[in-house]
């Protein structure tokens, strides 16, 4: 076959669409589920509120990211499914990422945030910034579907009191308060609102899904790949290896799955071309593995390397009972408070939706953190090990209290110490954004082009390394926009 995708999230699905759409056929290999079929509720989608078996990937419990509330712990027992958020593990953080055909998109709140142009340029500096913000950006938004919160319904709505609570404290302690494009059709938020369409965002679902509203990449770039008629998906199918074939091309190895994540077959295809997008994570670990064990001896010593967690770092206040957060909250976070120049700090607002009144205000801070990870093979264990220290939280820690600190100093607040543990402020084990592995212009040239193997390419979050300024998908989403077009008029 002339072209295989190795995932489908963001890079994966773009690389599909346009590659099919310039007359390339294309298969698509994805560890998840489809997740096409409803369960025996009627829905596909669990709920963030009661996970179950279709919550997590291969776990026999829960691993919450928000992990008490209250004082008790949230987690409980499932069992071991091919199921769609996977928390997986590493020796100092647990990275969150989506499992199914459309990657991250299936569980991500659909923040889509372009960055400023002068970060950007900090983050990526082989690239031509003029370029990014004239066509590729653009071009991702409109594929993407990304647009902005109605900001009269944002003043009224039930659902968003938080968010006004957040921007109140945030602009009484003098910090820029601005509002975050999304994928989640507003429009369908509205009747949800007015109790004329079947709720998600108001239902609280985003975590394990949303069963309406969020154009994942189902809904966009996968849906107008397969509308070419030249792309397959084969779901839990796994890549295990990749190797030079004689005769030219790539021999790809892939291991069938059940739900139950046993094997039960394993495959051999042949591929002209292969395209690592599956995940900064998923790429990073083929990539050093098969470097390690000799599969694809030629790759460079930047393997690995460069990774960072988009300095990620959780906290909540505890509000005074007059600053009632809403029992009603969204669940798809609609503003953020934007420190980054002064302090190195893009605060989300972010919802909490128990249910209850909570009178807590609740952020996902994005931080300017200078720590980065490698991955390395450890041939005792037969696995690719990450060195994150959960210490290397710190500077993140302190660039969120730049914000926090100072708006609890003003509103005489203090913070929740019962969201992450007992009388513990800072969720400093986790994140949401893994970036890096197979940085740009260093693992490989500046399009994406694996050095020492010809015909290999990075196309994912594996190519930025470790920070965005923001969230990270629409820049991901961009830049493989950028990369696949010069990969399909130079190397096709
Ligand atoms: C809970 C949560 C909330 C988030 N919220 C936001 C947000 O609001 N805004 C934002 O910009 N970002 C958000 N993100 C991050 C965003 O989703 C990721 O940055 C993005 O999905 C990464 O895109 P990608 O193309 O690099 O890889 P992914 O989207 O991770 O896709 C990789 C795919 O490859 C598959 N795969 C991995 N290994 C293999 C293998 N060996 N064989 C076959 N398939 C494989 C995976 O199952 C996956 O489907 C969030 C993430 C999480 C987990």
């Amino acid at each position: 076959m002339p072209a295989l995708v190795i995932g489908t999230g963001y890079g994966g699905s773009v690389a599909a669409l346009r590659l099919a759409e310039a007359g390339v056929d294309v298969h698509m290999v994805e560890m998840g589920m489809a997740w096409d079929t409803p369960g025996s509720d009627g829905k596909i989608f669990a709920n963030t509120t009661s996970p179950d078996v279709r919550s997590y990937w291969l776990r026999t419990r829960t691993k919450q990211p928000l992990s008490n509330f209250l004082g008790f712990p949230l987690d409980k027992d499932v069992p071991r499914h091919t199921g769609i958020l996977d928390a997986e593990e590493f020796g100092g953080i647990i990275v969150y990422q989506g499992r199914g055909v459309g990657g991250g998109s299936l569980v991500n709140g659909g923040m889509a945030v372009t960055p400023r142009r002068e970060n950007f340029a900090a983050v990526l500096p082989s690239v031509d910034a003029a370029e990014m913000y004239g066509t590729y950006y653009p071009r991702a938004n409109a594929g993407l579907g990304v647009s902005t919160i109605d900001p009269a319904w944002f003043e009224t709505a039930e659902c968003y009191r938080y968010a006004r609570v957040g921007r109140k404290h945030a602009q009484r302690s003098g910090f820029p308060f601005v509002f975050v494009p999304d994928v989640y059709d507003w429009d369908y938020m509205k009747r949800e609102a007015a109790g004329t369409a079947t709720k998600s965002a108001l239902a609280g679902e985003i975590l394990y899904g949303n069963n309406h509203g969020k154009k994942s990449l189902q809904q966009t770039y996968l849906a107008r790949a397969k509308a070419t008629g030249r792309v397959t998906i084969s779901p839990l199918h796994k890549v295990t290896s990749v190797a030079p074939a004689t005769g030219g091309g790539y021999t790809v190895t892939v291991e069938q799955i059940n739900t139950s994540g046993d094997t039960t077959a394993t495959k051999a295809m042949t591929a002209d071309k292969v395209f690592f997008a599956a995940g900064s994570v998923g790429t990073s670990k083929l990539l050093v593995r098969l470097k390690a064990t000799g599969a694809l001896p030629r790759l460079n010593g930047e393997v690995g390397k460069g990774w960072g967690d988009n300095g990620n770092v959780m906290c909540g206040r505890a509000n005074h009972m007059w600053d009632a957060t809403g029992k009603l909250q969204s669940s798809i976070p609609t503003a953020g408070i934007d420190n980054w120049a002064a302090g190195g700090a893009f605060a989300e607002v972010a919802p909490l939706p128990t249910g209850i009144e909570t009178y807590a205000s609740f952020y996902l801070s994005i931080t300017r953190n200078p720590h980065r990870a490698q991955f390395s093979w450890n041939a005792a264990t037969g696995r690719v090990e990450l060195n994150w220290q959960t210490a290397w939280k710190q500077p993140s820690i302190d660039a969120a209290k730049t914000i926090f600190d100072k708006i609890n100093a003003k509103e005489g607040t203090i913070y929740r110490t019962d969201l992450f543990g007992t009388y513990k402020i800072w969720g400093d084990h986790l994140t949401y954004h893994p970036l890096g592995g197979a940085v740009l212009d260093k693992a490989t040239d500046n399009y994406g082009r694996l050095y020492g193997h010809p015909g290999l390419y990075v196309i994912d979050g594996a190519l930025i390394p470790g920070n965005t300024s923001v969230n990270p998908f629409v820049t991901i989403t961009a830049l493989a926009e950028r990369n696949i077009e010069k990969i399909i008029t130079t190397d096709l």
